[in-house]
């Protein structure tokens, strides 16, 4: 046997093509394998797969994997056959390692999808020195590939998210499956055409935008007005954590401008306020009873509300939840700080949608797990060139994509 041959066994190399020559360069760190086609041979044609011969051939060149420092390519004559059926004409034929129009074989390109889920793909372009852009162009097309055949016609209750790809601004809309906890859909922007684009993907998919009967958002307009427009069988959940988020950062407020008049008891008590009362040590008590005894009152009042209101959370059911979000409403919109009479009128606004966790109990408390993966994996990329990238990493690490059924080889 000769030695080609070995490389043609390793390389999953089968008849009729084998491997004619492999050259190693010390000298250029390359690994140059070429393979061809027998005499002879023929291939089925791309198109309806009756066998013709070759008519004429394109030499290529394929990335491969590296041997051990060597970086490996393939090089073969690919050829185009004269199909015998009329109407399918001239045509390349597919070979058996690389994807149609794809520069690596599909080792390298399995490689680049294994590790894009925990490597930035620019760390990874400078390990195998190409460009980066080649390789998201791998990443994009596998995830397009892969998601083209996901199912979508069992998804009933989604859960709406946004998080922005540099800090700030460019915003990405992410729609999860909350049932089996997957990324269902990324897309641009954080206004109502989001959920638009989210229904035409929805049944692209063969899913039924009139089938989803709950959806948990935050309290953004755009995300209500769409939620309301697209999904017409959808109730709307307003995520619990959204709104204790945002009581914090009314109370966080409040103590903050009340410590420029009150330096000497507020100094440094932003955690304090954030913890609840049980948490609190021996000290932290104290501080707290000289807070009330010096007249910082804005500050103990904002802190009340916010106990008062996560306490509506500890509620057994939608009719005792009520009762008692109708108190802390009553008591807010009394009150005499602005921020909170503010908060008094938002949860009126959402009233429907934060008792309806009581019915759905929906909360994309676990998306935040999800999008902390995805903030890392951004931190890590230090920052997406484009959303889309963004989303095919976030789709690589959520979206639960199957890629093992992409090459269904025909026996
Ligand atoms: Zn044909």
């Amino acid at each position: 046997m000769q030695p080609e041959a070995l490389f043609g066994m390793a390389l999953g190399i089968t008849p009729p093509w084998e491997v004619t020559e492999v050259n190693f360069s010390k000298e250029s760190n390359r690994l140059d394998i070429t393979i061809d086609f027998q005499r002879g041979a023929t291939f089925p044609c791309p198109v309806c797969g009756a066998l013709a011969p070759a008519h004429d051939t394109t030499e290529k060149t394929w990335r491969h994997l590296n041997f051990f420092q060597y970086e490996a390519y393939l090089h073969a004559r690919v050829p185009r056959v004269n199909c015998p059926n009329a109407g399918c004409g001239v045509k390349q034929i597919q070979v058996p390692w690389a994807r149609a129009g794809s520069g690596f074989t599909l080792l390298f390109e399995a490689l680049v999808m294994t590790m894009a889920r925990d490597m930035p793909v620019n760390v990874m372009a400078r390990l195998f020195s190409v460009t980066d852009t080649r390789l998201w162009r791998v990443i994009n097309a596998y995830v397009e590939m892969a998601r083209a055949k996901e199912d979508y016609s069992d998804v009933k209750r989604i859960g709406i998210d946004e998080t922005s790809i540099k800090k700030g601004h460019n915003y990405v809309t992410f729609f999860f499956d909350l049932d089996n906890r997957k990324l269902l859909f990324g897309t641009e922007g954080k206004d109502n055409e989001t959920v638009i684009e989210f229904v035409t993907d929805l049944l692209k998919h063969g899913g039924d935008p009139k089938q989803i009967t709950d959806a948990a958002i935050d309290m953004s307009k755009a995300f209500i007005k769409g939620v309301k427009e697209q999904l017409p069988n959808a109730v709307t959940t307003f995520d619990k954590f959204h709104l204790i988020k945002l009581m914090n950062e009314a109370m966080g407020t409040i103590r903050a401008e009340e410590a420029r008049k009150f330096p000497e008891f507020l100094r440094k008590t932003r955690y304090l306020f954030l913890k609840n009362p049980e948490k609190l040590t021996p000290e932290e008590h104290a501080r707290l009873d000289t807070m009330v005894a010096n007249q910082c009152h804005k500050s103990v009042e904002a802190y009340t509300h916010k106990l008062n209101l996560q306490n509506v959370y500890f509620a057994e059911n939608r009719q005792e939840a009520e009762t008692l979000l109708k108190k802390w409403h009553k008591k807010a919109s009394k009150s005499s700080i602005g921020l909170i009479q503010k908060m008094a009128r938002s949860v009126k606004e959402h009233w429907d949608g934060i008792l309806g966790y009581f019915d759905s109990k929906l909360t994309t408390g676990f998306l935040e797990g999800i999008n902390s993966l995805i903030q890392a994996a951004k931190a890590r990329a230090r920052g997406y060139r484009n959303p889309r990238n963004m989303i095919s990493i976030a789709y690589l690490i959520a979206g639960k994509l199957k890629f093992n059924k992409l090459y269904a080889q025909p026996a």
